[in-house]
């Protein structure tokens, strides 16, 4: 071991008290590998865990968190095999088990037993063996951390897509314009779609421009976004696909309520615990609706993600808006829970060098 034994890393202790403080680095159990973290992005899930001081599924109190990240091997444990301390790489964070009904018919987000993994923003994180096994990736050549750290959040949005058979020449709605709802936009127009984007902020919705959204809708105090978004969609009969990027029950009817007969509605941004959302039953049987709901990644997107930073489809730089040390992470939480205007942050425990 080449460490003292401790690391700076961030506890999250409870509502909105996040501490960087000095903490064991992880053991290892056979099969697991140490990571050096060079960078570790924010996101959303991480905003909430913030505010809400636990994450019901995986976050417990005190607890070490961040999920998106790139690093450096550090250390293998025994029974890792194939990868040597140096190598530059992106762990995504979770794995599936390979063994249950789920894993077995091609459906691996949905496993019964996801192991998830947390600690991202830290100086080392421990990438337990399953996720070694399925879901670590070497970087190549020309793929910086930041660009690689995008890689979890891209495989999720790269799923919502083609659930959503989103194809060439359709018309597609994405309400919500932070990080997900802009990889919505960037995608879809990949895939040739014709693309709205409706949002609050302005400088969010001339982001979704730049990334090709041909129109933008911005409801006032009043307006029916619904209404807005049909009479923005080919003749006033609603998108062809609706994407719900917020997570609001509000916005989910939204999405519902303004697609077109036979379309199909993706409710991506998960609404919060205990709420419901309305549906015109009649709506959905007689014009025939296609709802989705589509949850996290599988080893497949994981890849197909890399790929795509890999070979220059996508430029994660577009979401990244700023860079800061460890130590600042509770400010820039802080920051998004409250509404700053920045996309994704870097944090980077070791500092800009790279
Ligand atoms: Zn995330
Ligand atoms: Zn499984």
């Amino acid at each position: 071991m080449t460490r003292s034994g401790l690391m700076r890393a961030a506890v999250l202790h409870g509502k909105e008290d996040v501490r960087i403080e000095r903490v064991a680095v992880p053991r290892l159990e056979p099969g697991d590998v140490l990571l050096r973290t060079r960078v570790a992005l924010t996101c959303g899930t991480d905003a909430k865990v913030f505010r809400r001081g636990y994450h019901a599924k995986m976050i417990v109190p005190p607890a070490v968190f961040g999920h998106e990240m790139a690093g450096v091997v550090e250390e293998v444990a025994p029974g890792v095999e194939g990868w040597v301390p140096g190598t530059p790489v992106v762990a995504a964070n979770s794995a599936p088990c390979g063994e249950c009904y789920y894993c077995r018919h091609e459906m691996s987000s949905l496993c019964d037993d996801l192991l998830f993994w947390n600690g991202a923003y830290a100086e080392f994180a421990r990438i337990p063996a399953r996720v070694v096994s399925k879901n670590l990736l070497p970087l190549e050549e020309g793929v910086d951390f930041r660009e690689a750290a995008m890689v979890e959040p891209l495989a999720c949005v790269i799923r919502g897509v083609e659930e959503s058979w989103i194809g060439r020449g359709q018309s597609v709605a994405v309400i919500g314009t932070g990080p997900i709802g802009l990889m919505f936009v960037a995608l879809a127009r990949m895939r040739g779609a014709h693309v709205v984007a409706a949002g609050r902020r302005r400088e969010r919705l001339d982001k979704a421009t730049e990334m090709g959204a041909e129109g933008t809708v911005s409801p006032r105090a009043g307006e029916d976004l619904a209404e807005l978004l049909r009479q923005r969609s080919p003749d006033g009969r609603g998108a062809d696909v609706v994407i719900e990027a917020v997570g609001l029950p509000e916005t989910s009817e939204a999405a519902v309520r303004s697609v077109r007969k036979g379309g199909v509605v993706q409710l991506f941004g998960g609404c919060p615990a205990d709420t419901k959302i309305g549906i015109d039953s009649q709506r959905l049987h007689y014009q025939e609706l296609t709802i989705k709901s589509t949850f996290h990644h599988t080893p497949e997107s994981v890849r197909k993600a890399f790929r795509l930073i890999a070979d220059g489809h996508i430029d994660p730089n577009a979401f990244i808006t700023a860079e800061e040390p460890l130590e600042r992470l509770p400010e820039v939480l802080g920051g998004m829970a409250s509404g700053a205007a920045g996309l994704k942050t870097a944090i980077l425990p070791w500092g800009p060098d790279r």
